[in-house]
């Protein structure tokens, strides 16, 4: 059996909606399918600004209220023939109604705790699944709506929420029966033990999908969505960048971590644990084949797969003589960042230990140099630490691929590029993975690095989309 997502994007309008339902027709034709969805797109947004604007003002939750249902209802009167309507729309109309209690409720009590926020955007999915189950049935595809909430158990560990991978595999596995029907499940909504809402993270969905194809045993995940695949570069930064055709877990994963804006790379896990593969497809380009995560075997020759970048991070550099054999410098430093949930996106530290650099967020810098001034105001006093310097206006780029590792040579082809084209490299990271090797270059440089590089390891053109001939 098969596990098909669809995103937001992919269910934006009654033409997206038909889309869908000729893909998962075809689907079903040669294999058992469950279907995932995600909100439609921009609900989830539609419902947090909703629950924010309930604490002061109502009148704007009633305006994006209003807004959420008109659009849910035209979808609906769009694309079910008006003879078989009257269900469905008593079941919105069911949610609509108790959606608009808990947000009066939100505005008289003036509070929106994390479980109430969950429990009003689970709105979106459970709208969103209701409609599409609906829509499928009318295609004569038998299909079921399914709550996922009582299917997907999570729970709360140290100020976040995981899931009960065994307990959720056994409910799903339970519940859902793809041979009979095909099962339409809400992505990214969940509950705790006590049954309240939870949900799995902002693009959860994935996450849903993955772990329902590792329950089932699927033969693969699809994930669809507005874009051809996993690119070899952002293409709107590389005109010439190329959709990979094909790429292992550890290269979407690292893909993900440096910036491309593809599958949480926790969402791949459940799948990649167990092998199964996940394509990254265009609802609105069906025949086109997408990207194929899968586990390493035919891995094409070119060792770098992608690159990707991270524009508006800033590093901070902490020197001093008095660093050298000190011990615990570098669990102090990175407790008394996490300390301030300072997120740092790269380390580097040379053998001499006489520094430490790191890289975060722009936004993040003030903080991040204030705890490091907090936390080593005693060396910074009696000069065992002389500096901590601050640079901002960067850009992180990273060069990706499984095959890197062990391949000679790579580095100089890296910084050879960059230093043809006068690029100046202010910090480097390599993991001894050797998957990644990350750079920090000034905002300037960006641009220039990322075209020179892109064309070095020869991903221009055909050069990705046919990397294993
Ligand atoms: N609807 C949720 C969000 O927008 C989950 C998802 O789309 O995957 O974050
Ligand atoms: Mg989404």
């Amino acid at each position: 059996m098969r596990v098909m997502k669809f995103g937001g994007s992919s269910l934006r309008n009654a033409a997206a909606l038909r889309e869908v339902g000729r893909i998962v027709d075809e689907a079903r034709q040669s294999e058992p399918v469950a279907v995932v969805v995600s909100a439609f797109a921009g609900v989830t947004d539609g419902l947090l600004e909703a629950a924010d604007s309930a604490l002061e003002d109502y009148g704007h939750t009633q305006e994006v209220f209003g807004g959420l249902h008109s659009r849910h209802l035209t979808t609906i009167e769009e694309l079910i023939p008006a003879t078989t309507r009257s269900r469905i729309m008593a079941d919105i109309q069911v949610l609509f109604n108790n959606l608009e209690d808990v947000l009066h409720g939100v505005h008289l009590v003036r509070e929106c705790s994390p479980s109430t926020r969950d429990l009003i955007v689970s709105f979106g999915e459970r709208l969103s699944a209701r409609i599409t189950a609906r829509w499928l049935s009318s295609l004569n595809l038998n299909a079921e709506f399914v709550d996922s909430r009582p299917l997907i158990l999570t729970s709360e560990r140290q100020g976040m929420t995981i899931v009960n991978i065994d307990e959720s595999f056994r409910r799903l596995r339970k519940g859902l029966k793809p041979d009979s029907c095909v099962p339409v499940v809400t992505g990214f909504i969940a509950s705790d033990a006590a049954g309240i809402t939870t949900t799995l993270g902002r693009n959860g969905s994935d996450y849903s999908a993955t772990l329902l194809g590792a329950a089932l045993g699927a033969s693969c995940v699809e994930l669809w969505t507005d874009v051809d695949g996993i690119f070899s570069s952002d293409p709107n930064l590389i005109p010439s960048a190329k959709v990979i055709d094909h790429m292992t877990f550890e290269e979407a994963q690292e893909m993900a971590y440096f910036g491309a804006q593809i599958v949480h790379p926790q969402a791949l896990q459940p799948a990649a644990e167990r092998g199964i593969p996940v394509a990254i497809r265009n609802t609105f380009n069906s025949t086109h084949p997408g990207t194929m995560i899968a586990p390493n075997g035919s891995l094409p020759e070119q060792p770098v797969r992608g690159i990707t970048t991270i524009n508006d991070v800033a590093l901070v550099n902490v020197e001093g003589s008095g660093m050298i054999g000190l011990l615990g410098v570098a669990g102090r430093l990175f407790s008394a960042l996490a300390a301030k949930a300072v997120n740092v996106i790269m380390i580097s530290q040379a053998s001499s230990e006489h520094s430490i650099c790191f890289v975060t967020r722009s936004c993040e810098l003030t903080s991040a140099v204030e705890a490091v001034k907090e936390e080593f105001a005693t060396e910074l006093e009696s000069r065992l630490i002389q500096r901590v310097e601050e640079v901002d206006n960067l850009a992180a780029l990273s060069i990706i691929g499984t095959r890197m590792r062990g391949t000679i040579g790579l580095s100089g082809r890296f910084f050879g590029a960059l230093g043809a084209q006068g690029v100046n490299v202010v910090a480097i990271s390599q993991g001894s993975s050797e998957r990644n090797i990350s750079i920090v270059v000034s905002e300037q440089d960006a641009a220039k690095a990322l075209r020179s590089v892109h064309t070095a390891f020869g991903l221009d053109g055909a050069g990705a989309s046919h990397a294993e001939a």
